[in-house]
């Protein structure tokens, strides 16, 4: 192309009411306009929108400053756009959103292929990281109401006390190397079959039984371990990764359709029972014991918990407490973890 193709057009900047004539011609990889006043514009290709159809035969596109270039006369359009080379570009643009949608029906196979070969917690795991966060909080929100409604009170410990509790668990945070996800620490009592308890939920939210912090009530290390086990949930989004599992499970047309109401309602039973993967667990009791240590504080404390739950159960011939985390066995595997530490 030695010269390039000059076409007549009316250019609607969005701020006067009245359309200035232009010319317009590509050079370089962008559309240039000169006006009346001899001022040039110039805007790269792909960043300009050319709408397929326009009414009467006109011809329209759409600058990235919001203006309007029009043409009456399709026929020199189409003639100049063939000369500048611009059909070549437009066939590019419908390639790449082809590409796009490619794209999307490649991950759609991906995932059901996903499910087949690596199973549910792989898939899953890549549905949580795209889900956007109000799901999570709407989750988490719905499954403290439930889990409230069922086996939950108000907490009758002294608003002293609680603070306390928090204000430590608090400290205990501002000495983390890395960043900790937002929370929000409950205090609730429950019935002898909850009994000493904890649990993380969806969105943030921690739950501490009145029954541990009185088991715990001289031991702030072991209770600070506790709490930053269940932060560790929160960090890696167990909650969540198992809701989505156990969805999966149950029904994969419930996501992808958009039935998820129905998936909701057992969501507390779900959450409530905590009854997460080894391998989940491992992840959460590494990260309460960095955390101790980050601090400063003994890991070892955790000992102290494990033993007491083990005699609470004893004392009220219980083989397992129902929910969160005293359903989690005190093994010795989990013994040894924060046994060994210095
Ligand atoms: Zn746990």
């Amino acid at each position: 192309m030695d010269q390039p193709a000059i076409l007549l057009l009316e250019l609607f900047d969005g701020r006067s009411a009245r359309p200035q004539p232009v010319q317009a011609w590509v050079k370089a990889g962008t559309l240039q306009l000169r006006n009346a006043e001899g001022q040039v514009l110039s805007y790269p290709l792909r960043r300009v929108r050319w709408p397929e159809r326009q009414r009467h035969g006109q011809r329209q596109a759409q600058l990235p400053d919001g203006g309007v270039l029009s043409g009456d006369d399709a026929r020199a359009w189409d003639q100049w756009a063939r000369a500048s080379g611009l059909r070549e570009s437009l066939l590019v643009r419908w390639m790449q959103s082809w590409r796009r949608v490619a794209v999307a029906m490649a991950l759609l196979v991906a995932t059901t292929l996903a499910i087949g070969v690596w199973g549910i917690p792989l898939a899953s795991d890549a549905l949580v990281a795209v889900l956007p966060p109000q799901a999570e909080q709407m989750i988490g929100e719905r499954a403290l109401a439930g889990i409230d409604a069922r086996w939950l009170k108000p907490s009758t410990l002294p608003p002293a006390r609680r603070e306390a509790i928090t204000a430590d668990f608090a400290a205990l945070l501002r000495t983390s190397p890395g960043t900790t996800p937002d929370y929000r620490l409950h205090f609730r009592s429950a019935d002898k079959s909850v009994g000493p308890n904890a649990l993380a939920l969806p969105g943030g939210h921690i739950v501490l039984t009145d029954a541990l912090a009185q088991l715990l009530s001289d031991q702030p290390d072991a209770l600070a371990g506790v709490l930053a086990h269940e932060l560790g949930h929160v960090q890696r989004q167990h909650g969540m990764r198992m809701v989505v599992q156990a969805s999966l499970l149950a029904s994969l047309n419930g996501l992808i359709i958009g039935d998820f109401s129905a998936v909701l309602v057992s969501v507390p039973t779900l959450l409530g029972q905590q009854a997460y993967s080894r391998d989940f667990e491992r992840e959460a009791d590494a990260y309460a014991r960095d955390m101790l240590r980050a601090a400063g504080r003994s890991p070892t404390a955790m000992l102290v918990f494990f033993e007491r739950i083990e005699a609470y159960k004893k004392d009220h011939a219980m083989s397992s407490l129902p929910i969160a985390l005293a359903s989690h066995p005190a093994n010795e595997e989990r013994k040894r973890f924060f046994g060994a530490a210095p």
